[in-house]
């Protein structure tokens, strides 16, 4: 057991060895990452904070009595202040809020509740971390809160501070800690299964399953498959606020390993390509209803309803009452709205005469004319129209004539590499086969 542990490190040694002459600075804080949790799971590879950036912590100390007239003494000479912390809470009330913070301060209470601003970042969300600063009578003298509006843009820090008798409050932008985070798992059950064990978010899991979907069937996975994954990281003091694009990733699976990577040229949308240079970009993605916890259960068993696509003009995709429904391509919305047999209905016109259509929609996210990308949410899915129960009809057109929607990912949407970007093309991608023998260092560590 201890040669084998050894053994798992000595082999774990030299992979990272081998990024750390590609990539020395961020490897250094991966290696000592991956010691202190080689016990598995995702692991952040990011520089440290700056002293000024770290959190407040609420320092409890025993402290020896002095006679009393010191204390006194001391405590006007020294006013000091505390410092709490506390989650936001659904059913949250100003005075509720302060209270658990261990402020008693009534004008603090009622300023929270008749300002717009401080009321509508601390009452109306519930799990944003606020920190309290109180005096020594337990009245608030600074209360701040910080978070991603709605889970999108940047970070914003709302302060409500004490200035004399009355308060203010700021809203501040502030920019969070991009990092990468390295991942890997392997297949023991299911996909998301594995996802979970490896601490993956689910946002991460899906986008694998995008990017792979011409590669891999993610309907039938077998045992033993594995995958490695590099993705973006938003954090804000230490705290992951929100996770971003896969940069690269690896899946191995049927004895085949496919590897992508995220690549952008200047000016240009970027896309995924293998390290060899092939884009793996595709006009059209091979599903409408994301790869999901919700839609992979149908999936298993019932994932798209063939029906005859040609009397029936299109498939079905099961999926629960309210799953995002995606555009599967770059397009213009020809027609959002409710017609007869389809209930709520999403067309998008392509290039090339082509079209497709979204139906039995519970919800509309977009408008006539409106130009949607490739992967953009417009809708959800319901049971509008003639349908018995929830699930989506896609159709797709070409010059107004029904088509085959199970022939649309074959199209190729890339675009090849230009003359210009190869060389940092062929740079980006000897770094993400390091990043990713690192990642996947992780899963050998958890594994032996
Ligand atoms: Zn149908």
């Amino acid at each position: 057991m201890i040669n084998g542990i050894l053994a798992a490190e000595e082999k774990l040694a030299s992979c990272v060895a081998k990024a750390v002459r590609t990539y020395p600075r961020q490897i250094t804080a991966a290696i000592a990452s991956l010691l202190l949790f080689a016990g598995g799971g995702a692991f952040a590879v990011a520089s440290l904070p700056d002293a000024s950036d770290l959190p407040v912590m609420q320092v409890l100390e025993a402290v020896t009595p002095h006679p009393i007239d010191d204390q006194t003494e001391a405590l006007e000479s020294f006013n000091y202040t505390l410092f709490r912390s506390d989650q936001t809470r659904a059913s949250d009330t100003a005075e509720a809020l302060l209270r658990r913070l261990g402020i008693a301060d009534d004008a603090a209470a009622a300023f929270v509740r008749g300002n717009a601003a401080a009321r509508s970042a601390l009452l109306s969300r519930p799990g944003r971390t606020v920190t309290a600063e109180a005096s020594q009578d337990s009245r608030l003298e600074r209360l701040s809160a910080r978070f991603i509006p709605d889970g999108e843009g940047g970070l914003q820090r709302v302060t409500v501070e004490r200035v004399g008798p009355a308060f203010t409050v700021k809203t501040e932008s502030e920019t969070l800690t991009t990092s990468s985070r390295l991942a890997s798992g392997i297949i023991r059950s299911s996909f998301f299964a594995a996802t979970d064990a490896a601490n993956i978010p689910d946002a991460v899991a899906s986008q694998l399953a995008d990017i792979f979907s011409g590669d891999v069937d993610f309907r039938s996975l077998q045992k033993g498959d594995r995958f490695a994954v590099v993705y973006e990281s938003f954090d804000a003091e230490g705290q992951v606020l929100r996770t971003g694009r896969v940069l690269a990733a690896e899946f191995e699976s049927g004895g085949k390993t496919h590897q992508a990577m995220w690549f952008q040229e200047a000016g240009q949308k970027g896309s995924y390509y293998r390290p060899s240079g092939e884009s793996l970009r595709k006009a059209f993605l091979t599903s409408p209803v994301q790869y999901s916890r919700i839609s992979s259960g149908f999936a298993m068993r019932m994932h798209p309803i063939m029906n005859d696509w040609r009397q029936h003009k299109g498939i079905d995709f099961a999926a629960a009452s309210g799953t995002a429904v995606r555009s599967v391509g770059d397009g213009v919305v020809e027609f959002a709205g409710r017609q007869s047999g389809y209930g709520n209905i999403v067309i998008i016109n392509h290039r090339n005469n082509q079209s497709t259509a979204y139906a039995h929609l519970s919800r509309i996210d977009v408008r006539e004319g409106q130009s949607v990308n490739q992967g953009q949410f417009i809708g959800a899915v319901g049971a509008t129209g003639w349908a018995t129960g929830p699930h989506l009809h896609f159709e797709f057109r070409v010059n107004g004539e029904f088509r085959d929607p199970t022939t649309i990912a074959q199209q190729d949407g890339g675009t090849p590499i230009s003359a210009n970007a190869r060389l940092a093309f062929a740079r980006a991608a000897k770094s993400v086969k390091s990043e990713l023998a690192a990642a996947s260092t992780v899963l050998q560590a958890s594994a032996n």
